[in-house]
């Protein structure tokens, strides 16, 4: 059997490089992230009741960490849940 010559085709690593620097709360100037704002928080918060890494809800560093802290006091107030059970 002969070697049959790999295509080494191109590696594309699809990175999907999102650069937007789109932080909706620089946008809207908050200074400070409401915890009580649950339709907010939540958006951040995946269907398993995780906080979202900032690469995919593209905050800053700085309104990260408050939406973090926001989301962990929502979740001592039982405004949002630490699991979120998902059946399958
Ligand atoms: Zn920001």
């Amino acid at each position: 059997m002969k070697k049959k010559e790999r295509s080494q085709g191109p590696k594309t690593k699809e990175r999907k490089i999102i650069r937007k620097r789109d932080c909706k709360f620089c946008i809207d100037k908050v200074m400070e992230i409401d915890y009580k704002d649950i339709r907010l928080i939540s958006r951040f918060v995946s269907e398993r009741g995780k906080i979202k890494p900032r690469r995919t809800n593209g905050n800053c560093a700085k309104h990260q960490r408050q939406m973090t802290i926001a989301i962990k006091r929502a979740r001592y107030l039982a405004l949002l849940p630490y699991i979120n059970e998902v059946y399958r």
